[in-house]
């Protein structure tokens, strides 16, 4: 057998990496989630999440905390570093090389997640916390009572903007096309507010500022072609997200999503990957601890065949 530091080592501890750490440890596997920020991931910045089965109402935070909780119960080890490279050595280990030095294991699961996408407009970056936000729970405070302007037609935009109308009245969602992404009963939650507004068919062309801050908003109407600007103090942008996936040599697709199979097995034995980092048609809190769970599962029995027992 080889000796390594782990047998397991989780990378990201967002939902995905907190599901497959506790999946491992509890399975008995020396395992360690390296987490470069605090965990929680994506989930830490949703203000409600009623989706979770079995939870009830509760809150991103609270739902993360409790992620992590039963991971450390378990013995998950969770370290605080910054994963530099990953390269899997002839003998079949993988060296994990972390700023503070290199860690050793049989396995690797990848739960990276994946970061904002931005619009690419004129002003976006300038007037980036100015008035332009990526998330509401963050910064939604800051603009009680004022003209927000939410972007994007996701499940992400609609739930933002949700939270959003507990702040202002005067809350607008502009999307490029005339259909919601989102699911329907998010959206439907979220008209009957009675305190949104809709841009339908409509794209953001550039983001306007006067003092140092976001003060409007210059669209197309893509059925008119009317350009047209419009005052707003703040726009939330929430237009998809990008695979954190550079760190890794194993296949992907155009996007950088990493590709695996059902047992979350990327195109490198021994590799796995869960959660918002993997091609997969849906993603949710939920799918994302389900990949992990996979991926844990998977990557005890790769070890096991590696040592010559049943596979
Ligand atoms: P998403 O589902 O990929 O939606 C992105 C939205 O942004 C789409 O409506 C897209 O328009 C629009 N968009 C993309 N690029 C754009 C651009 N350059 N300019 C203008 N609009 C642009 O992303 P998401 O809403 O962040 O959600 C990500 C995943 O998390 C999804 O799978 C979602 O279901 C999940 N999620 C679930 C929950 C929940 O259930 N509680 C909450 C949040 C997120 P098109 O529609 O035209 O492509």
């Amino acid at each position: 057998m080889v000796k390594t530091d782990y047998e397991v080592v989780v990378v990201g501890g967002g939902p995905a990496g907190l599901a497959a750490g506790q999946y491992s440890a509890r399975a008995g596997r020396k395992t360690a989630i390296v987490e470069e920020l605090s965990c929680g991931g994506q989930a830490m910045i949703i203000d409600e999440i009623e989706n979770y089965p079995g939870m009830g109402k509760t809150t991103g935070y609270e739902l993360a905390a409790a992620f992590e909780n039963q991971a450390v119960e378990f013995g998950c080890e969770i370290v605080y570093d910054q994963i530099q490279s990953i390269e899997k050595t002839e003998d079949g280990i993988f060296n994990l090389n972390l700023l503070s030095g290199k860690i050793t294991a049989r396995a690797v699961i990848i739960a990276t997640g994946s970061k904002h996408r931005n619009l690419d407009v004129p002003g976006e970056r300038d007037y980036t916390g100015h008035g332009v936000s990526y998330c509401a729970t963050c910064d939604g405070p800051f603009f009680k009572e004022k003209k927000i302007l939410v972007c994007g037609g996701g499940d992400s935009a609609v739930q933002e903007a949700m939270y959003l109308t507990k702040l202002s009245s005067t809350i607008t969602v502009c999307h490029r096309r005339d259909r919601f992404r989102a699911q329907a009963a998010v959206v439907d939650n979220l008209m009957k507010t009675g305190r949104v507004s809709l841009k339908m068919n409509h794209n953001v062309l550039s983001i306007n500022g006067k003092d140092g801050k976001v003060s409007s908003v210059t669209f197309r109407d893509n059925a008119s072609g009317r350009e047209y600007t419009e005052d707003f103090d703040a726009v939330f942008v929430f237009v998809g997200n990008i695979p954190q996936s550079a760190l890794v040599g194993c296949e992907k697709d155009e996007s950088g999503f990493i590709l695996t199979d059902f047992n979350m097995q990327t195109s490198v034995p021994g590799m796995f990957a869960a959660g918002d980092v993997r091609k997969t048609p849906f993603r949710q809190v939920v799918t994302a601890a389900s990949d992990g769970a996979i991926a844990a599962h998977y990557a005890s029995e790769y070890i096991d065949a590696a040592d010559g027992r049943a596979y």
